[in-house]
């Protein structure tokens, strides 16, 4: 690519209006020049003001408010996403705690509180168009290669090294070998679980979220559940049917499955074949992850279950057990309940018949 900058506004021209809302310092910064330099087609743009970034999300339309409380605002442009942020710089008190943010007077400064060097190129949308790489992050990319600033980065932020897999898992790329030995020391127990949580489900959602948990476990910083590496794969495949991906949510199941903790699947999975009645009234008492994870453990009775069974509906609701003069109450679940139950077994078919059987049942003590 001769020129990335000009690159970046034929693909983004929402930029050229940007640029002329700015009054103060403006640059692309983040993911979005990374992909750009990847040659990957990226929709959202990061951008960072040196100055007030409330002030440019309000010339471009954003709401204030939101910029007041999250210190970013995200406004759209012409149709397209853009999240305008404050240039900073982060002092880490210690180990894993929420840095002590600052704003920075030039944008290098805000650069270097960034995790890795692909991550900290910059293009000024005002000046002459050039790329501001201070820690030399297009020749990593050039070279396939993750690292980091400094050596306290890991220790500073933990979370980085999940990043790290997510990254890596991601591109394809390797580590650079001093980042290598940094993130295997990586202690993930000085952050709270919540925020270990939310960048270990960022991962899991990506299309490579096996790759990158695999990861994790082989730089030893995740404990696998037994057999979790297994399993992981088995649900991952799973996942590639659409009635799986639809029923459970990708990210869950992910990590259930490599992490734990277990639950009821391995009972669910040692079990007989169950009747369809019987199938329902097991499954629907479930988590869908305990399900995925019962399948992928040899419960292949879950894919009837998940595309036949539990589709099964009745034509009858409460209303006409009301209707019939049954009383509101727990009768009309017990009624509609059974004469599902008899529906699935084959048993009774048509209206008719499972009003009947739906009244009998609610009729019972
Ligand atoms: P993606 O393509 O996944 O959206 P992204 O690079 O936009 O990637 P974000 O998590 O949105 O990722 O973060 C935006 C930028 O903020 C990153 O490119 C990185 O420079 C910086 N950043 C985010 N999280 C951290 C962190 N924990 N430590 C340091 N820098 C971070």
């Amino acid at each position: 690519m001769d020129d990335p900058a000009v690159e970046l506004l034929r693909t983004h021209p929402e930029l050229e209006t940007v640029r002329q809302a700015t009054q103060e310092p403006v640059y692309v910064v983040g993911g979005a020049v990374r992909d750009l330099l990847l040659g990957r087609p990226r929709a959202d743009l990061d951008l960072v003001v040196v100055g007030n970034a409330g002030a440019l999300a309000e010339r471009l339309g954003g709401a204030e408010a939101e910029y007041a409380r999250f210190g970013t605002a995200k406004v759209e442009v012409e149709g397209h996403e853009v999240d305008i942020a404050t240039a900073r710089t982060e002092a880490y008190p210690e180990p894993g705690a929420l840095p002590v943010v600052a704003p920075a007077g030039t944008i290098e400064e805000d650069l270097g509180r960034r995790d890795f060097t692909i991550n900290a190129i910059a293009i000024p949308l005002a000046e002459e168009s050039h790329l501001i790489d201070p820690h030399g992050g297009r020749a990593d990319l050039d070279q396939s290669l993750l690292r980091v600033l400094h050596d306290r980065s890991f220790e500073d932020d933990p979370t980085r090294a999940i990043r790290a897999a997510r990254y890596a898992a991601r591109f394809g790329f390797g580590l650079e070998p001093g980042t290598d030995a940094l993130l295997r020391k990586t202690d993930l127990t000085t952050v709270s679980a919540d925020r270990r949580r939310a960048e270990l489900e960022r991962l899991a959602t990506e299309e490579s979220a096996r790759e990158g948990l695999e990861l994790l476990a082989s730089w030893g910083l995740i404990d696998l559940r037994k057999d979790g590496l297994a399993l992981l794969g088995a649900v991952d495949e799973l996942l590639e049917n659409p009635h799986w991906a639809e029923f459970v949510p990708r990210e869950r199941a992910l990590i259930a499955a490599a992490l734990g903790p277990p639950g009821g699947e391995e009972m669910l999975a040692s079990m007989w074949v169950p009747r369809p009645g019987e199938g329902v009234e097991l499954a629907e008492r479930r988590d869908p992850v305990e399900l995925i994870l019962a399948r992928a453990l040899g419960a292949n009775w879950l894919d009837r279950y998940l595309i036949t069974w539990r589709r099964v509906k009745l034509e009858i609701d409460g209303d006409d057990l009301i209707a019939a003069g049954i009383e509101q109450g727990p009768a009309i679940g017990r009624g509609l309940r059974a004469a599902r139950l008899k529906k699935l077994e084959g048993e009774i078919g048509g209206r008719k018949e499972e009003l009947a059987t739906a009244l009998a049942a609610a009729l019972r003590d």
